[in-house]
């Protein structure tokens, strides 16, 4: 690992800095002329073949040089552009003044995950994107690091074995169940809890966190992490129940009329796979890139000596897509050990909307792009295997409805790729069972939940959150969700 040591004390260029920032002399200049930390990461080679976490965070004199960087803007346009209005001038210059406690009970205020969505939230589109020093160097990249900021006081305080449980009201009597345990579920079950109320957990998995555990792979977000932060839930008396399919062991009429149950949130995510609809799809060898992430992660495959959970061993492998997932899907495949794995994505680097440091990762570790791409139809032996891939080639025509140029094919360009697997990463959709048990809930024509601006479903004292509501989205905004659904509910309550 090749994570620079802790310091203890400041070195000479902190301490001038510190010095300077104390007697009010660090001028916008001196913050402009700090250089950007540099995140340090396992070696991509030696990754290759493990499932540790790739980033591995700051050291403290690179937080605070960091957190120095930061202009403390009066009108601090990056708090706009975080979805929970984090204060982060607020937690940065505690930060920068070596108040690492104080720092994260400023973030905890609005952010109750801050080591979850340090890791994985996508800062360059939120609040990194509109940073004053990022506009003032001209480059989006030189933004202050917020999110690595955010990580690592939430990680000094991990770092020191503390649990923090919040502190929870004397009990109302009320009980409300939540059905999914991703962040959307988590983040509303703390706030109901919090304010008294009894609450149970209805999790389909035999494990809590939804996505957090059962897709983003161990080497992005580790899984103790997430652990935490459920203990801690717990520690407040939160119930949870696994292997509960709200919708088939019970419905939410039932939860509600039969169980005694006040409110019902629904924060089950959207975890229907879409495929290509392409010929050769049902061959053995093809798979969702959500079986394949939560063969490895969630029922841990590539633990070989503790796990005997099968996954298909590849050796030549295409992921068909370019977001997050087809990220993680690729990385994963590299580490399982399959020989090539290609990402065929059918516009160019500039149209992926994955993370610009998980596709940065994804080449280091040896995943090779193929832009421009798509395939017509997957090809097998007599065994139904698959032995390769038909593709068209693309170019870009004018942009489509979500903004990007949208890929157009190039008549007469079929040519093979030789794979033995394909995964499809093309994305999610929720699943249609808990709705279809529940008609009384509006759905729109994608099949998300309709709520209004309290997170109100149609259904009376039934609420809803998260990627069921906002189709495939991100893990801030489905905590944000939960939260505000919760305060809807937690004043419902109140009132009665
Ligand atoms: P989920 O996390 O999907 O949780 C829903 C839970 O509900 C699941 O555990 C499910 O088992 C359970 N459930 C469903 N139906 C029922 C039922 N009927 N009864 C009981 N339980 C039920 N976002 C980011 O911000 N950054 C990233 O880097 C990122 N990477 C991603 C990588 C992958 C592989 C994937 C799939 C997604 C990624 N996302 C990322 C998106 C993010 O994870 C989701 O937006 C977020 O998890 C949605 O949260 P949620 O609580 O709405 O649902
Ligand atoms: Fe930025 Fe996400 Fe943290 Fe908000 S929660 S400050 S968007 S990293
Ligand atoms: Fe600091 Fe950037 Fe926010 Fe200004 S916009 S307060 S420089 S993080």
């Amino acid at each position: 690992m090749n994570r620079p040591a802790e310091f203890e004390a400041p070195t000479a260029s902190v301490r001038g800095l510190l010095e300077k920032l104390g007697e009010g002399r660090l001028s916008v200049r001196d913050r402009l002329a700090i250089p950007p930390q540099e995140m340090p990461a396992q070696d991509p080679a030696a990754r290759r073949g493990n499932m540790d976490e790739v980033a591995l965070g700051y050291s403290e004199e690179q937080a605070r040089l960091e957190a120095l960087r930061c202009l403390q803007c009066k009108n601090a346009p990056c708090i706009a552009s975080c979805p929970v209005g984090i204060d982060i001038p607020g937690f940065i210059a505690e930060i920068a003044a070596g108040r690492y406690a104080e720092s994260l009970a400023v973030l905890k205020k609005s952010n109750l995950f801050p080591a979850i969505c340090g890791r994985v939230c996508p800062q360059e589109v939120q609040c990194q994107a509109t940073c004053t020093v990022g506009k003032s160097l001209k480059s989006l990249d030189k933004a202050v690091s917020i999110g690595r900021l955010e990580r690592f006081a939430a990680d000094r305080e991990r770092e020191s074995g503390r649990l923090e449980v919040p502190a929870v009201k004397p009990a109302t009597g009320k009980r409300v169940a939540v059905v999914g345990s991703g962040p959307a579920g988590l983040a509303a079950a703390a706030d109901l809890a919090k304010e008294g109320h009894a609450v149970t957990i209805f999790e389909a998995f035999h494990k809590p966190g939804g996505v957090m555990i059962y897709g983003i792979p161990e080497f992005r977000l580790p899984k103790d992490i997430v652990g935490r932060e459920i203990e801690a839930l717990e520690q407040m008396g939160v119930e949870i129940r696994t292997n509960f399919l709200v919708g088939r062991t019970r419905s939410l009429k039932d939860l509600l009329d039969r169980d005694g149950f006040a409110a019902v949130f629904i924060g089950s995510g959207a975890g229907l796979p879409k495929f290509m609809d392409i010929p050769g799809e049902n061959l053995i060898g093809v798979f969702s890139a959500n079986e394949y992430l939560t063969r490895s992660n969630l029922m841990r495959a590539y633990d070989l000596q503790h796990a005997d959970t099968p996954i298909f061993k590849a050796k030549r492998m295409a992921v068909l897509g370019g977001g997050n997932v087809a990220m993680d899907a690729a990385r994963t495949a590299v580490r399982m050990g399959a020989e090539k794995v290609f990402l065929v994505y059918r516009r160019t680097e500039r149209e992926m909307p994955a993370r610009v440091e998980e596709v940065a990762h994804a080449r280091e570790e040896g995943v090779v792009f193929r832009f421009l791409e798509s395939p017509t139809r997957i090809l097998g032996d007599e065994r139904k295997r698959v032995t390769g891939m038909e593709c068209l080639s693309y170019t870009l025509g004018d942009p489509d409805a979500s903004g990007r140029r949208s890929p157009v094919a190039v008549p007469g360009s079929e040519h093979l790729l030789d794979v033995d697997a394909v995964i499809v990463a093309i994305g999610n959709e929720s699943h249609p069972l808990l709705l279809q048990t529940n008609p009384e809930i509006a759905v729109s024509r994608r099949g998300n939940i309709i709520t209004d601006e309290t997170g109100k479903t149609s259904m009376d004292r039934v609420y809803a959150g998260g990627d069921i509501v906002l189709g495939a989205a991100t893990v801030i905004l489905a905590m944000g969700e939960g939260r505000r659904a919760a305060a809807s509910i937690n004043r419902l309550l109140a009132e009665e």
